[in-house]
């Protein structure tokens, strides 16, 4: 029986549940009084049901679709305006004891090559990183309880924020590791975590127990309640996501924007992110095995719909997506992306070879940060390395509450001009310089509040001078 409130994984993502949406979706799909009232209702900025969000992602009518994808944009600008905010994933060990049968790091595949950095190897990754530009990261590793402990996440974690170079620093590290325990939630928590990620892959239990034939992974119930322990455990902001391409597109949509509900509805406090990862291919995978593979239209619409629904949860793509594809969804609602990334184990020091095959799928868009900052700038988008709400405090509820009542954004905005100074200041190509210098310029002075703006002035300045690490 479906109880949004429930910490039973199949009461808080109830099949019959989504079955039943799934009708009325298909029912609705034409229903133009109802899409324009969800429409009207997606306006005011408070989400959507997923009853609501199934019927979006159905509509069949096309000037119908037209309203929505323009609501997507006009409450990504709301939101979040021009910035885009960016991270690159570090890949600390392939060693996996689960069988996916979609990921190549499963424990079957043997001509992989296996690693896990060292904490030297660890802090030479983190200078390539730091030498780039980045300030956020998101670690991954496999699941492997000998060879990836907590303690080794653990202190991988303290040697991270510990590397001092140059002006570089990693100031906000996200993980995205395997469900676990309470305990173990805790003691990332006082690591000093950002936000905890884990992927759902599927909602359909019945598919991700296919899809997950072995290993401690194959048991929904832990791994769709892990976000509920994380939260237990002190875990103020997480970050969700199916693997689309996995399962029926419409069941996973679903199932995401009911796991959110539930997180709200039970802990007081939706995602803090949804990632969008579309399957791709890798070593020992080959993504026409996944015949539920979506196209980029339907990619564009499920992020669109998702900015509606979600309003105040930010959206991820990585560079698992072409340049183009990203393109199309930084319009429609994502508000963060990856640059510059490698996908495999001590990537960023050594530049992959090609009879390398350890990364954990292709990277389609493979330009560099500084080409990507670049593009972004030529697009009209202020690229932002900020990290500044973990940092004051501001997580979990106390996030929302600003988010929510749209406060965020005399935070966002300054600290997205800061941290962008300090990005053209050390790291910036000549071109790259040019063109941030030229988007600063015209965004301070649209800063309404005339304190902030001379604070930021100053600081803008001060970053000149060779000062760091200003934010609001
Ligand atoms: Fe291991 Fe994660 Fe890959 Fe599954 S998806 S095989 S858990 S690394
Ligand atoms: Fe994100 Fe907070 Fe920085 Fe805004 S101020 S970009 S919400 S970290």
């Amino acid at each position: 029986m479906y109880n949004v409130k429930s910490n039973v994984a199949t009461e808080f993502i109830n099949h019959e549940e989504i079955l039943e949406t799934l009708k009325f979706a298909e029912e609705n799909k034409s229903n133009r009084k109802l899409i324009d009232e969800i429409l009207e209702k997606a306006k005011t900025c408070k989400g959507l049901s997923h009853r609501e969000a199934a019927v979006l992602l159905e509509c069949d009518l096309e000037d119908e679709n037209e309203k929505m994808y323009k609501l997507a944009k006009e409450i990504k600008q709301k939101f979040y305006g021009n910035r885009i905010v960016m991270f690159a994933p570090l890949y600390l060990s392939n060693y996996c004891v689960n069988g996916c049968t979609y990921c190549p790091y499963h424990h079957k595949n043997k001509h992989i090559r296996r690693k896990k950095l060292t904490q030297e190897e660890i802090e030479k990754e983190v200078v390539a990183l730091q030498d780039m530009g980045h300030k956020r990261l998101a670690l991954e590793t496999g699941e492997d309880p000998v060879n990836n402990p907590i303690e080794y996440v653990l202190e991988s974690i303290k040697t991270i924020y510990g590397i001092k170079h140059k002006n570089g620093a990693i100031r906000r590290v996200n993980v995205n590791i395997a469900a676990t325990t309470v305990e173990n939630y805790t003691k990332l928590k006082e690591a000093g975590i950002g936000t905890y990620i884990l992927f759902q892959e599927t909602y359909n239990k019945e598919a991700y127990e296919e899809l997950h034939p072995t290993g401690p992974k194959h048991d929904y119930a832990y791994h769709t309640e892990a976000m509920d322990r994380a939260m237990d455990g002190g875990i103020d902001d997480v970050g969700c996501g199916v693997l689309f391409g996995l399962n029926l597109y419409r069941y996973d949509f679903i199932g995401l924007l009911m796991h959110a509900e539930h997180l709200e509805a039970s802990k007081g406090v939706g995602p803090h992110t949804i990632s969008v990862p579309r399957i791709r291919p890798a070593d020992d995978i080959n993504p026409d095995e996944f015949t539920n593979a979506i196209s980029d239209d339907i990619f564009a619409k499920i992020v669109a719909v998702l900015r509606i629904a979600v309003p105040y949860t930010g959206l991820i793509v990585s560079t698992r997506e072409s340049k183009k594809t990203r393109e199309r969804v930084l319009e429609l609602g994502v508000s963060q992306i990856s640059g510059g990334s490698s996908t495999s184990v001590g990537g960023y020091v050594e530049k992959e070879e090609e009879e390398d095959n350890s990364a954990q799928f292709d990277v389609n868009d493979n330009r560099t940060l500084d080409e990507i900052v670049n593009w972004l700038l030529e697009l009209g988008y202020m690229p932002s390395f900020c990290t500044a709400c973990y940092r004051e405090g501001r997580t979990g509820d106390r996030f929302m509450s600003l988010v929510k009542s749209g406060q965020i954004a005399n935070c966002c905005q300054p600290n997205a001009l800061m941290t962008l100074k300090e990005y053209l200041e050390d790291y910036a190509s000549e071109i790259t310089r040019k063109n941030g210098e030229k988007l600063i310029k015209e965004e301070v002075d649209k800063i309404p509040n005339e304190k902030v703006r001379k604070v930021v002035l100053e600081h803008l300045h001060d970053l000149h001078e060779g000062q760091r690490d200003f934010r609001f």
